[in-house]
């Protein structure tokens, strides 16, 4: 069986949108699809949504999807000319009628020093001088400004409602279409994740893009009211100091793996991909390296929403993963409750014999994700009956989701398409009348 250890992530847009490459897609090992709010219209999605749904019927693949939701990204406003060049060492005025248009209240929350960056950080202005209705700033890039562009500073938190009317909107729009997986932008403080479950239903997966100094400061918290997380290095890189990034990624890694919460390596990964029919060297290490550090999923934007190779990217990818899926050092984690030691002698037993396959039946997945973080060789089949688990384990590390009703149904399918062997099963629902705490081993 093909490894697919790590799952991958494709974002969907014009250059990925048609039945004939989504079904490439699927057919070369993309996990999930992502379809991005920011960039189109509901009505774009509704089609999109509608193929995506055709084909996974067609090929019998379980490709989950997920909306993400554009929080409160805070932006410049509308130019009178629909751009503005702007010139390295030049001098700009920033305010609601400036040459750099923000509203008036962005402006107040603007900081008057260090450094501020606009068009998803293509240019950098250093604030000089706050005068009335403005701050005047130095230009430290050459570059043309469109209408609507990203603005960062470090630290800025503007707009304090989470979610927006723009995200509620979304989670409607979801929601009304069978999408219940939503990824959040911009998450400040664990309430951010609690108000905006309130929209999206207990039964919802959410996906916390990390992207703001306050949810690197507050990682546990954040990750504990979280399904999934993702290392959005984007804005990350443009909010806080660009320079931490690689060490952010590996500690929050380390930490979602130690908290059993999957965790996604998003963007720029394949960057040069979106030109080109072949990676760079430099970022084939880059996917090496968040595979060893233990990353669950790795997630392609613009490569594959609006790159010329949305195919090839995900080929190379998934052959990049397969091809350097190692055994990580082994892992140990301390042993708390009595599901622990249980996937405790799992993990010994997936190490120590030539068991490759270990099935578990699940009911919320909790004690999958808790092998999965062992990162062991073996492949993890999960048979659930409820598609949220189902769901939630397609983006953990090693998982292989088998959504059925019936239990002996699911394991013939897994015999059948997976030529078990040497495998272990493991119960952890409780069986009976009685409920049975603990795992059942059973050597078939
Ligand atoms: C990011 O900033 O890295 C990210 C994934 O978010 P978006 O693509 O929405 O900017």
């Amino acid at each position: 069986m093909e490894n697919k250890k790590v799952k991958i992530i494709a974002t969907i847009g014009p250059a990925s949108d048609s039945e004939a490459v989504l079904k490439k897609l699927m057919l070369s090992g993309v996990n999930v699809f992502r379809l991005n709010f920011s960039h189109a219209t509901p009505d774009y999605f509704a089609k999109v949504i509608k193929r995506i749904n055709k084909l996974k019927k067609k090929l019998r693949i379980n490709v989950v999807t997920f909306l993400d939701l554009p929080g409160p990204k805070i932006r410049t406003g509308i130019l009178p000319n629909g751009k503005f060049e702007i010139k390295e060492g030049e001098r700009y005025i920033l305010g609601p009628n400036g040459d750099i248009p923000v509203s008036k209240s962005l402006l107040k929350a603007l900081p008057s020093k260090g450094k501020i960056s606009l068009s998803d950080g293509k240019i950098q202005i250093e604030p000089l001088q706050r005068i009335k209705n403005g701050i005047v700033v130095e230009a430290l890039d050459d570059g043309t400004l469109l209408n609507n562009q990203s603005i960062n500073a470090a630290n800025l938190i503007y707009e304090k409602k989470y979610p927006t009317n723009n995200d509620i909107a979304g989670i409607r729009f979801g929601l009304r279409h069978g999408i219940n997986v939503f990824a959040l932008s911009f998450v400040s403080r664990k309430e951010d994740i609690q108000k905006a479950r309130r929209f999206t239903g207990k039964n919802s997966i959410i996906i916390t893009k990390v992207e703001r100094d306050s949810a690197v400061k507050d990682f546990s918290e954040i990750a504990n009211e979280s399904d999934v997380i993702m290392i959005a290095r984007g804005d990350l890189g443009l909010n806080i100091d660009m320079v931490k990034v690689p060490f952010i990624q590996r500690k929050l890694i380390k930490e979602a793996n130690k908290l059993c919460k999957p965790i996604i390596t998003a963007t720029q990964v394949l960057e040069s991909m979106i030109r080109n029919p072949i990676p760079t060297r430099a970022e084939l290490d880059d996917t090496f390296t968040a595979i060893m550090e233990g990353t669950d999923a790795i997630m392609l934007s613009e490569e594959t929403a609006i790159g010329s190779f949305p195919v090839k990217s995900v080929q190379t990818l998934r052959k990049l993963i397969d091809f350097n899926y190692k055994k990580l050092n082994p892992t140990r984690y301390p042993i708390k409750v009595e599901e622990d030691a249980l996937i405790d002698d799992v993990v010994d037993l997936a190490r120590n014999t030539r068991i490759k396959s270990i099935i578990m039946k699940t009911s919320n997945g909790k004690n999958v994700l808790k092998l999965s973080r062992y990162h062991i060789d073996a492949d993890i089949f999960a048979i659930t009956n409820d598609t949220n688990t189902a769901n939630l384990l397609s983006f953990s590390r090693g998982v292989i989701p088998i959504h059925s009703n019936r239990t002996s149904s699911a394991f013939k399918a897994v015999n059948k398409n997976y030529n078990v062997s040497r495998a272990i099963m493991v119960y952890d629902v409780p069986r009976g009348k009685k409920a049975e705490t603990g795992l059942n081993i059973i050597n078939l």
